[in-house]
């Protein structure tokens, strides 16, 4: 059992980050935001796919124009997933002259290293910490590696030039980076922010940098943490270096929300950031979203791709149902269903699933045996075992979760 760092519960409309509450998914879009439809569009996808929250540029007059516009089309179809607004440079003023965006932003996103330089910075700061106030909307304080409050550089590392041992480049940065969040966190909370009202990050893009800021981070406060590899990349390499870094620091508890910054491919799925993100809280037994399909690799011992293919075939077909199934079939998200290649492991594997088929491999039978609830009820010969092995599953579901057992 993981024992979760103990965080200040922040809402954010109708979701909880932090505190008691399960780690929440969300997500960023790619669209324009000024375009209504297709950010609507995209925003209605990474719901349907599972994000809680979702984030959007807000960088121009006609984008903060099209927020309210893009929450009325989402309204109209039935999608209430919570709206962030991305803030850099000129967000006080996006939101003093857009009330309506103000208003329907459910949470604002500083960058204090962006909310601009000299005396200037305090007072603009302060101007959107005052609108979250009037609003009653939290915000996070998202520090960025990649764009560090340069006044701020400045000072600590004439400060450390001071000590009589120096902290190398990397310590710095980190320092740095958790002092920009929760010198933030305070000025907030000195004009009248709530505590309750802020999230912070730190994210940066090696893992291991990741890993130590947010240990520190996390050892000098009790606000609610947004975790996240920024710029993790593409594909693979994205997907392997966010998972790494985020489960370590989940393993220690720490983490309230995360998002996956995935690269998707040109003209990709952007909805692949909330499965990475899912499928990591899954893995990890933290929580759960979607029927875990276990599959073994196959070898030499399978003649075919039969079973991969099978495979596919099933996880595609959870995947497709959830929507539906997560209305009606409270719980079927914690369903295991294996589907092996062979004798030597699909048996035991297939026992300790609640369904599991075991393909002949080669030389063996041609029968497929089916395990339920650790029992064989079935076995499944010749052609049409995907169709019958699917109304197997569909059956099981009906009867376990559908409270008619
Ligand atoms: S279960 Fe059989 S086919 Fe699958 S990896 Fe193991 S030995 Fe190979």
């Amino acid at each position: 059992m993981i024992q979760r760092h103990r965080t200040k519960a922040v809402k954010v409309g109708p979701v909880t980050i932090g505190g008691d509450a399960p780690v929440v998914v969300q997500s960023m879009t790619n669209t324009d935001t000024a375009d209504v439809d297709a950010t609507a569009a995209q925003i209605r996808s990474l719901a349907c796919a599972g994000s809680e929250l979702v984030r959007l540029t807000v960088n121009t007059a006609e984008a903060a124009e099209a927020v309210p516009r893009i929450r009325d089309v989402l309204d109209a179809a039935g999608v209430d997933v919570p709206l962030i607004g991305d803030f850099h440079f000129n967000g006080h003023r996006l939101l003093a002259e857009h009330p309506a965006c103000a208003e329907t932003l459910a949470k604002y996103r500083i960058n204090p290293g962006n909310v601009g330089s000299g005396e200037k910075k305090d007072v603009q700061f302060a101007a959107m910490i005052e609108t979250a106030i009037r609003y009653d909307r939290p915000v996070r304080i998202g520090v960025n590696w990649g764009s560090l409050d340069k006044a701020l550089v400045v000072r600590m590392m004439d400060e450390n030039a001071q000590r009589a041992e120096l902290l190398d480049a990397a310590a710095m940065t980190h320092e740095i980076m958790v002092t920009s969040a929760l010198e933030s966190a305070h000025k907030a909370e000195a004009i009248g922010l709530p505590r309750d009202h802020i999230v912070l990050s730190c994210k940066m893009s090696s893992v291991q940098d990741l890993i130590t800021v947010y240990r520190l981070l996390a050892s000098r406060t009790d606000h609610a943490l947004h975790l996240g590899l920024t710029e993790a990349g593409m594909g693979s390499k994205g997907i392997v270096a966010s998972s790494t870094a985020l489960a370590v620091l989940l393993e220690e508890g720490i983490g309230d929300t995360i998002r996956i910054s995935l690269t998707p491919e040109p003209d990709g799925d952007r909805t692949g950031e909330v499965r990475v993100a899912q499928e990591i809280l899954q893995s990890m037994g933290l929580r759960a979203f979607v029927p875990v399909v276990i599959a073994c690799p196959g070898c030499g011992r399978t003649t075919s791709t039969y079973f991969q293919q099978l495979a596919q075939d099933v996880q595609s077909y959870l995947r497709q149902q959830m929507p539906l199934w997560r209305e009606r079939y409270p719980g079927v998200e914690t369903m295991d269903v294996a589907v092996m290649g062979c004798v030597v492991n699909g048996p035991g594997e297939s026992k300790h699933a609640n369904i599991g088929i075991s393909l002949p491999g080669t030389g063996e039978r041609p029968a497929a045996p089916v395990y339920i609830d650790g029992e064989k009820a079935v076995t499944l010969k010749g052609k049409g075992i995907t169709k019958a092995f699917l109304a197997i599953v569909e059956d099981y579901v009906r009867s376990h979760y559908g409270g008619e057992h």
